[in-house]
């Protein structure tokens, strides 16, 4: 199964793609993590996100694109995959498309998780996350049992520098003016599926299964 994850930042797509990959035995491909971990082993591409992040702008298309490009070729998606945090652009979903349409592949569905801004705002400036094992705690509503520590490998948890309220409201901005026109894109292919992402985990994760199956 392919399948695109679309959704604002904070809308939980990271904790529900953790949830399919194990479900359904397929891959996730987050953009946001492979640039992160990049940045973490300072590689040059690192040094060139870095700004970008920072601010809650989006790193240039030709970088994103040169990137999954080199990920698409590794055996490993090979059983399936949900793109987490990729296409953002339609110059990124037109180089999806063409790289598709060279290995003759189909996507099976878009999801699109739809939560409020307000909601956003709050969940995002209270999000940790475990560097080690990428676990995502929220201080409201999911907190780690220890303040401050990874409830699976003990690791002190970080909050990311691009998580503050002047960088979310940023980050909302860019998803409403770049992203939300890839949802006309994908609506034309007959993929997009609108999922509530308001409520509990599980709950919502019923729904996206729901959708999928
Ligand atoms: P995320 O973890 O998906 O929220 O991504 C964090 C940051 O990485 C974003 O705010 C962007 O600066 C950058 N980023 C991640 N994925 C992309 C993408 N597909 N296109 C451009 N920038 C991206």
């Amino acid at each position: 199964m392919r399948i695109i994850f679309l959704g604002p930042p904070g809308a939980g797509k990271g904790t529900q793609a953790k949830l399919i990959v194990k479900d359904f035995h397929i891959r996730q491909l987050s953009t946001g993590d492979l640039l992160r971990e990049n940045r973490r082993q300072e590689t040059e591409l690192g040094k060139e996100a870095q700004g970008f992040m920072d601010a809650g702008n989006l790193v240039p298309d030709d970088v994103i694109l040169r990137m999954v490009a080199e990920e698409f070729r590794k055996p490993e998606l090979d059983p399936g995959y949900i793109l987490d945090g990729f296409p953002r652009t339609c110059p990124q979903a037109d180089g999806l498309d063409q790289i598709l349409k060279d290995s003759a592949i189909k996507l099976d569905h878009v999801l699109v998780l739809e939560v409020p801004d307000s909601e956003l705002v709050r969940r995002l400036t209270a999000r940790r996350s475990c560097p080690k094992c990428g676990h995502i705690y929220n201080l409201v509503f999911n907190p780690p049992e220890q303040e401050g520590i990874c409830d699976y490998d003990g690791s002190e948890l970080i909050h990311r520098s691009d998580d503050t309220e002047a960088t979310v409201k940023n980050r909302l901005e860019v998803y409403q003016k770049q992203t939300l026109p890839l949802i006309e894109h994908y609506n034309k292919q007959g993929l997009i599926r609108h999922i509530d992402g308001m409520g509990n985990v599980q709950d919502i994760y019923q729904r996206i299964k729901a959708a999928l199956t």
